[in-house]
């Protein structure tokens, strides 16, 4: 559990915070496992895009990998290294502005390939493949392998591809279906991959085994991570990449907001409300769409409880006109206070690439926390409102 180590009350509120000492330690975690193994770890951009601490993240990845035109060039000016893109479908425009940033191209078919196969002259090619082996339950928006998946080729739609096109030009094979995850999803995956997608392997150069792995989180079990990569690396003699993003900056970074006015659930007989003055729906959306429920710290660094853990119990609302909008139930020491601060946890990822301004909400400032200074790395305006609409 990571606590903020800067003083929450000396920040302007509402702030997203990311602390340097946290990308060090998950830094230090994946370097090392790319040097037991050779393989190579790229930060998946979506997930953190926070390019002001790149030239700290360059020392621990091999690069960057993006989703698109804008992620890929964010990658190629402040990260370097290597630059990797994937997307479902490519525009010949985009695919003309890629060409000057990334040197890996993941295709979602052959045929997607063979449709920009003139251009791809001096770069690595590979295609995604779907195991359509689904290792997760809940959450089906995070599941690449649901039904009807538009996200990678399965083995009979890429052998009907074989047929048709051949393999020349690819070099590699791209799967990605984990979320979260531990190990030994990621061992039943990639023998599911093997067993369908074996033969083809010795005709390439590298397999990119996706994100999805929570490398940094403390249960993770990264003997079996190392053994799944030696595996390919010796087998096949692939260079092994992966491309983490939430376990690059996980529980590096957070929220900090303030209790803007209490309401009296008595009254009606329902629940006290605490509206805070930030939003899910605007800037920590997963709460809403995963859905998940944040770890909140409360202004001495003690956790909020579970809803009937503590005794005094508030449901955390938001100063938006959506109903929905409502970050959870959860259970305080003593009663909160209008000015109260609260700190919502691991909050560097899917958070500040993901918020919008709904409402006319204002975004967060963003502040890193180094260990010479608590800086503010961007304030917004209602100008970054009213630019977008
Ligand atoms: C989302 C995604 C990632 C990163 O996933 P995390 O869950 O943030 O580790 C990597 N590769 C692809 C293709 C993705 O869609």
């Amino acid at each position: 559990m990571n606590l903020p180590t800067f003083d929450i009350n000396k920040v302007n509120t509402p702030c997203y915070v990311t602390e340097e000492c946290y990308l060090k330690h998950n830094g230090e975690i994946l370097k090392s496992v790319q040097e037991r193994t050779g393989c190579k770890i790229l930060l998946a951009q979506k997930a953190f895009s926070m390019y002001s601490s790149y030239p700290l993240l360059q020392n621990y990845l091999a690069g960057t990998t993006a989703s698109g035109v804008y992620e890929a060039r964010l990658g190629y000016e402040h990260f370097g290294k290597e630059t990797h893109v994937y997307s479902p479908a490519y525009t010949k425009k985009d695919m003309d502005e890629l060409l000057k940033y990334a040197g890996h191209f993941v295709f979602n078919s052959i045929r997607q390939f063979v449709l920009h196969k003139d251009k791809m002259a001096g770069k690595e090619c590979g295609i995604r493949v779907n195991p359509r082996f689904s290792t997760q339950e809940g959450h089906e928006i995070y599941d690449p392998c649901a039904k009807n998946s538009r996200l990678g080729q399965t083995l009979s739609s890429f052998e009907e591809d074989v047929e048709k096109y051949g393999l020349d030009g690819v070099s590699g094979i791209h799967f990605h279906t984990l979320c979260e995850q531990n190990s030994d999803d990621l061992y039943k995956t990639a023998m599911v991959v093997e067993e369908q997608f074996g033969k083809y392997l010795s005709k390439m150069k590298w397999i990119n085994f996706g994100g999805g792995h929570h490398i940094t989180r403390e249960d993770y079990d990264i003997e079996t991570l190392v053994r799944v990569i030696e595996h390919f690396k010796n087998k096949y003699n692939l260079q092994v990449y992966l491309e983490p993003g939430e376990a690059v900056a996980l529980n590096a970074g957070f929220l900090v907001s303030e209790v803007i006015d209490i309401i009296d659930g008595k009254v009606n007989g329902e629940r006290d409300i605490a509206i805070m003055d930030v939003s899910a729906a605007c800037h920590m959306p997963d709460v809403l769409e995963m859905p998940y429920r944040p770890k909140i710290l409360d202004s001495r660094n003690v956790l909020a409880g579970e809803e009937g853990e503590k005794a005094y119990i508030y449901r955390l609302g938001t100063p938006t006109c959506l109903a929905g909008d409502i970050i959870g139930d959860y259970s305080f020491d003593s009663p909160l206070k209008v000015g109260d601060r609260l700190v919502f946890c691991d909050m560097a990822i899917y958070s500040t690439v993901k918020n919008n301004t709904f409402n006319g909400m204002p975004l967060p400032t963003i502040y890193y926390n180094t260990d010479d200074e608590l800086k503010v790395i961007r304030k917004f305006s209602y100008e970054d409102f009213k630019s977008r609409i």
